[in-house]
């Protein structure tokens, strides 16, 4: 299986940062060995000294398919579930500045929390389509499929011009504003439509 992720999907996550809001998806990869399903526990690694999160709707892919037709991406998906794509801010930026890829920085080990439950997406829109963060108990990040800058179907036709998509994939869909560093002992619980998907104690 593959992880694909979106870069600033969400104008007011890419100001934040400092970057221009994209005119394409900006499309990147993280290994297998970057998923975890732990929602209880989080190691900030040792080398990083600003592990930030990004909390993201993930969308799983559901059967194999090439250069989508935008009539029939609604077959491809059908369950959405609740992700964070772990960030180590400093070394990104090293990258950035350097002009060099970011995987170090945004596909080590650990880095996509993926949670165990999905909800359907027919409930996810009826539900109202809403995802957020709280972290020490205070809502720190909130989205809506309203505000991405690419829709779901988008990101799956785009990607799928050069990616074989393959059942199980999982993509990653981009955060909305608010992302911050973490530090050990606090405390982060994600939502979607008000439903806790995870509830995660950083170490
Ligand atoms: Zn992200």
């Amino acid at each position: 299986m593959k992880i694909f992720c979106i870069g600033r999907n969400y104008k007011a996550h890419a100001k934040e940062l400092g970057n221009d809001v994209p005119t394409k998806p900006v499309v990147f990869m993280k290994p297998p060995t970057a998923l975890t399903t732990d929602e209880r526990h989080y190691y900030i690694p040792t080398w990083t000294d600003d592990l930030h999160h990004e909390v993201e709707l993930v969308v799983k892919i559901k059967k194999n398919g090439k250069t989508i037709h935008p009539k029939f991406v609604n077959d491809y998906y059908d369950l959405i579930g609740l992700g964070i794509d772990f960030t180590a801010r400093d070394i990104q930026s090293i990258c950035k500045e350097n002009s060099h890829p970011w995987e170090i920085a945004k596909a080590f080990d650990n880095s996509a929390l993926i949670s165990n439950t999905f909800v359907s997406y027919d409930d996810f829109i009826s539900g109202g389509s809403t995802f957020s963060l709280s972290k020490n108990d205070e809502v720190i990040q909130k989205g809506n499929t309203d505000m991405m800058i690419f829709s779901i179907d988008e990101i799956i036709i785009y990607i799928s011009n050069y990616f074989t998509l393959q059942k199980g994939d999982l993509i990653y869909t981009g955060t909305p504003a608010g992302v911050s560093k973490l530090s050990p002992n606090d405390h982060l619980k994600g939502f979607i439509n008000g439903q806790e998907m995870f509830n995660l104690n950083i170490k």
